[in-house]
């Protein structure tokens, strides 16, 4: 290795905001997450909506009535038309 270019290499511990801590190493110290693999929906498999003005709720009331209708056929038959 070069000297003097290197970083300070810490063996130090990561905090997430669920309380979990993992020792790691780090150029860094004390390091502090908001989101770690133990409360990520990711891999908690858990999945929260975040729906504080009932959008969601909306949306679905709103779309409840509408029927999906199939496409009209284009109506095309018989010969294209000649200009
Ligand atoms: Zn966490």
């Amino acid at each position: 290795m070069k000297e003097k270019i290197h970083p300070k290499y810490f063996k130090t511990t990561a905090t997430c905001a669920c309380c979990a801590t993992y020792e790691i190493g780090s150029t860094l110290e004390n390091i502090r997450v908001d989101i770690c693999s133990a409360c990520h929906p990711f891999f908690t498999g858990e999945q929260k909506l975040i729906d504080t003005a009932g959008r969601v709720e909306r949306f679905k009331r709103k779309y409840a009535k509408v029927e999906i209708k199939p496409k009209p056929k284009p109506k095309s038959k018989g010969k294209p038309k000649k200009k």
